[in-house]
């Protein structure tokens, strides 16, 4: 388990994993919320546009008035803006709440693991309790292997993760091989630009089917009902 951050650590203790217990650790970010829909409003409202050619922001993301390329700094500022602004405000994936009580009416605990800014935490609680998804929040950053390698270890039994994003998939697999791996783009036209990493062991399209998917990857007999 290498090098987490002590703000992560002390949050990865906050969220009360219990031993025994089977683990869903679940992204935010299309996963629970849509957000490039509400990310791309956002860039639009200020000039700039997303080009949908590939998954990355970096590349995509141009100004609307020239068609110039931003680079990294300048989308990591649109992010910084967008997560200050709307964290709160981000529309739940349809279906995800629902998903989510029944499995942990089956006896799932769930954490979320997101990578969102450091000072969006509170609103991103908010928003998730707001949405009927009141679970522990970790706001990790950069790779989620460590953070979802604790987690798993602390609850010591069937762990699952969920995630878009495929550079999580190999952090995770390669921190804590045992961590089934499903990955999940809420957002179709998103998915479109995806493949399934190999180190990810399902990909679900949509919620019914990865709640199907969860449940058995954590021994449940169906649907975590
Ligand atoms: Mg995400």
């Amino acid at each position: 388990m290498t090098r987490l951050p002590a703000a992560t650590l002390a949050q990865l203790e906050a969220a009360g994993v219990q031993s025994g217990r089977p683990l869903l650790i679940s992204d935010a970010d299309e996963v629970l919320f849509r957000f490039v829909e509400s990310f791309v409003s956002h860039i639009e409202e200020r000039g700039h546009f997303f080009d949908w050619s590939s998954f990355r922001l970096t590349g995509n993301v141009r100004r609307t008035a020239d068609g110039t390329v931003l680079d990294q700094s300048q989308i990591f500022s649109l992010l910084q803006q967008f997560f200050a602004e709307r964290a709160e405000h981000i529309p739940p994936v349809p279906g995800a709440a629902e998903a989510l009580a029944r499995l942990a009416r089956a006896g799932v605990q769930i954490v979320v693991l997101t990578n969102v800014p450091a000072a969006a935490r509170d609103a991103r609680r908010l928003a998730l309790a707001r949405n009927g998804m009141p679970y522990p929040v970790v706001v990790n950053t950069g790779d989620k292997g460590p953070a979802a390698a604790w987690l798993a270890t602390r609850a010591g039994g069937p762990a699952v993760f969920v995630d878009d994003g495929p550079n999580n998939h190999v952090s995770v697999k390669q921190a804590a091989p045992g961590i089934a791996c499903l990955h999940f783009v809420a957002t179709e036209r998103l998915a479109g630009l995806v493949d399934m990493p190999p180190e990810a062991d399902g990909r679900p399209a949509d919620w019914p089917a990865l709640e199907r998917a969860i449940a058995a990857s954590l021994g449940l007999t169906c649907g975590g009902t």
